[in-house]
């Protein structure tokens, strides 16, 4: 498929477009999507085309439109289309010729550009330029500038109208979840428009204000009230070889911020604020937020990457630019969806993404908000209790699919029909996909390694992971054939595996988790007897730590064959194995879906991602290096990497595997999943965990920064085709800087240096431990 994506300008961090093909729309929209964790905004095109799935998502704001769907992240109201007429003819890239094009995010402040020359079915010229930013220092705040110059022509004036407004007939893919509101113009000239969500009862606060003007003349303003839009024109006269510019000011407020104000305070808050942003100006917001930017990610958390590709840097800079956006360090109670705020993929629900390919990212460079995404985990407690409850179970079962804090479990029931049947497929991950409860208990305890955050687990942490060990320990079933423990009818990572038995990933899991239990009553027993008491009693631990320390011993786990490989499951082993090229080979994911359904595919021996490789990685000082090394010949060539959370994966392990041309390789996959060539690979939003992933392939892989129970190791993997890697990390409030370099021999040298110095820590780099002040 041919590609419109331009990387000439990686090295000064711009991804861009080089030309418009409206089918392909929905990959720009998302992957060059802009944000600031508390809003995200799809990067459409002003003027509107049929493909075009226009997006405005308010972090936390679920919504459940009737009783046959789950809570849903719902599609705000929209202030960035534009309908712009030149001497009455509709601006279009449909019509007329389009000279020259180009599309641009500057991924390091944040700035989104189209520069177009455009002939119009008239034979005007004209050169159009439309910026736009989110700002990432006022995070109610977002604003557009277009400017238009009439370049040749037959006429010396011709008339410009533009017109836009706020456009509540947005929909999530038809479903609309907001009842219309009420719609003010005041002064004028200031927009505004309240949407409610029709369940949650929500209200969204949109104002806006936008002028049109060229060379100190203002234009005429009409104002129309259609249903669900408040819309306003302006009118201009333009003349040949001048400059007219429209600009826009945005900003939303909703009743669920956490200010807790009411409609009508929102209604006075939002046009304050954009009055404010009128006096402040387009230039001065902008250079406050690119400030921001600046500050909170590039200065804090510089990554270097001395690659002779430019694309390994803009991977990278891409990574981080979208972790920023996604993520609400200004409120716990709520997460990162699978596609972040980028769209409705997933329904704006979050999952085990968070925690194992997500947070290790902010634990390690801005531990408030890693802090943030676990309190939420602790918010979600209730749900996790239901849901145990509902299964017969004991202890905190964490959702597979969550939203906001008291829905409990949103996994859909149904989705897609099966390819053979014809039926509804049923998605049996919110019943038995578990891993995800050792999933969140392991989140914890990594962001307390990294962050040594004492208070967050005496508060939370410790909680979530011994109400987990609970729910593990009701969860086990015994056998008489074999007198122990196990864990059946589960989807482990794959889920081509549907009722798989014993599933290596949440037994080893499972055990580990009930094991920290015990360590961590234990430890608190002596250190802290006062928070001992309180939970022993809210959690009737000493009944449960009775039943752990029997249980534990004899949970089943699926040990190495001769050869070293591990099942993925009880049975795994034992299916037929099928030629896999064709899927291997595929340009989009799950080709083999068309040829297979769920039943089939939980019999054969395929692979939708890591799975067991995961689990290598996880618990990695659980496996000695043969077993990692022959599970990792057996299983790659098994996997179809059909989910995009599988190549960061496989990419760490090769460098741990001492392949770095491999890796590079698996690296290169990886950065493709949404800032590739491929123009359909992110219609519905961009890829959360991938993009996490590829900060863990740089850091951990390449970087080899590790972390378990005896500390912080530092093993970089520098390969062949890189000189350099430099980045920073957050260790228990000490800021460290790691620089890995090829010497002039051809080996790797490593520096690591303490930042800040307030304490001395300790790093295992290279091998060899050092005691950093
Ligand atoms: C993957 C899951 C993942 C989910 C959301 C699925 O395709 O198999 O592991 O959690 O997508 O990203």
């Amino acid at each position: 498929m041919k590609t419109y994506m331009d990387y000439s300008r990686a090295s000064e961090h711009i991804l861009a477009e080089s030309a418009f093909e409206p089918r392909f729309s929905g990959k720009c929209e998302a992957v060059m999507s802009q944000g600031n964790g508390y809003l995200g905004l799809r990067a459409c095109a002003e003027e509107e085309y049929v493909q075009t799935t226009r997006g405005l998502f308010i972090n936390g704001t679920f919504d459940r439109f009737d009783a046959e769907e789950v809570s849903e992240l719902p599609n705000a109201a929209d202030s960035t289309e534009l309908q712009i007429e030149l001497d009455g003819q509709r601006f279009s890239l449909e019509r007329g010729k389009t000279i020259s094009y180009s599309r641009e995010l500057n991924l390091r402040t944040g700035l989104l550009e189209r520069r177009i020359v455009w002939e119009s079915p008239a034979g005007q010229r004209y050169a159009l330029e439309f910026v736009r930013f989110v700002s990432l220092a006022r995070m109610h705040d977002f604003a557009l500038r277009v400017r238009i110059r009439y370049e040749a022509g037959d006429a010396d004036r011709v008339s410009v109208s533009i017109a836009g407004g706020i456009n509540g007939a947005i929909t999530n893919s038809g479903t609309q979840h907001f009842s219309d509101g009420a719609k003010r113009y005041y002064d004028g000239k200031y927009l505004q428009l309240v949407q409610t969500t029709s369940e949650s009862r929500i209200a969204f606060v949109h104002t806006a204000a936008q002028a049109l003007c060229c060379e100190g003349e203002e234009a005429a303003r009409k104002i129309s009230m259609p249903r669900r839009a408040i819309r306003e024109s302006q009118q201009i006269m333009l003349g040949c070889g001048q400059t007219l510019e429209f600009v826009k000011y945005c900003s939303v407020f909703t009743t669920r911020d956490l200010e807790g104000k009411s409609e009508e305070e929102l209604k006075e808050t939002g046009l304050a604020e954009v009055q404010l942003m009128e006096q402040k100006g387009f230039d001065a917001l902008f250079e406050e937020s690119a400030a921001a930017w600046e500050d909170q990610v590039w200065k804090a958390s510089p990554i270097e990457i001395g690659s002779d590709n430019p694309r390994d840097q803009l991977a990278i800079d891409f990574a981080q630019y979208h972790l920023r956006v996604m993520v609400p360090r200004h409120d716990n109670r709520m997460n990162i969806g699978a596609k972040g705020l980028s769209g409705e993929g997933y329904k704006g629900h979050c999952f085990w993404d968070t925690e194992i390919f997500i947070l290790p990212y902010y634990s390690f460079t801005d531990p408030e908000a890693a802090k943030k995404l676990e309190e939420y985990r602790y918010l979600t407690l209730p749900g996790a209790h239901a849901k145990a409850k509902a299964n017969g179970y004991s202890g905190a079962m964490f959702p597979w699919e969550s939203a906001w804090i008291e829905d409990g479990d949103v996994t859909p029931e149904y989705v897609g029909a099966n390819v053979v049947t014809g039926l509804p497929t049923k998605v049996w991950s919110g019943h038995i996909e578990q891993h995800i409860t050792a999933d969140v208990a392991y989140g914890v305890w990594q962001y307390y390694l990294a962050t040594g955050d004492q208070e967050f687990m005496d508060r939370c942490g410790y909680e979530i992971i011994l109400d987990a060990a609970r729910f593990w320990s009701s969860r086990l079933e015994w056998s008489d054939a074999d007198e122990m423990y196990h864990i059946n009818d589960v989807i482990g990572a794959d889920e081509y595996k549907e009722h798989c038995n014993d599933n290596s990933l949440t037994n080893y899991l499972a055990k580990w988790n009930m094991e920290k239990a015990l360590e961590y009553c234990a430890q608190l027993e002596k250190d802290n007897p006062e928070l001992y008491a309180s939970l022993a009693g809210k959690l009737e631990l000493a009944d449960w730590r009775k039943k752990w320390e029997q249980q534990i011993p004899k949970i089943f786990l699926n040990q190495p064959r001769e050869d070293g490989v591990v099942g993925q499951d009880r049975d795994y082993l034992s299916y037929p194995e099928i030629d896999l090229t064709k899927y291997k080979n595929q340009t989009q994911v799950d080709t083999i879906l068309q040829d297979y359904n769920q039943t089939q595919l939980s019999k054969i021996q395929v692979t939708k991602q890591a799975d067991l490789l995961i689990l290598l990685f996880m618990l990695e000082d659980l496996f000695p290096r043969e077993v990692k090394k022959a599970c990792w010949e057996y299983y790659e060539p098994k996997t179809t990497h059909d989910s995009s959370l599988s190549y960061c994966t496989h990419c760490v392990l090769a460098s741990d595997m001492d392949d770095p041309a491999l890796a590079v390789k698996l690296f290169a996959k990886s950065n493709g999943i949404d800032m590739g060539e491929s123009m359909v690979s992110s219609d519905a939003g961009i890829h959360a965990a991938s993009l996490g992933g590829i900060w863990q392939c740089v850091v951990m892989g390449f970087g080899g920064l590790r972390l378990g129970e005896n500390g912080l190791r530092i093993d970089p993997k520098l390969p062949p085709e890189w000189k350099s890697l430099s980045y920073q990390i957050w260790y228990r409030g000490e800021k460290l800087a790691v620089e890995v370099r090829r010497a002039q021999d051809g080996s790797q040298e490593t520096e690591v240096r303490n930042l800040t110095g307030k304490k001395a820590v300790n790093v295992t780099v290279q091998g060899q431990l050092r005691n950093l002040t």
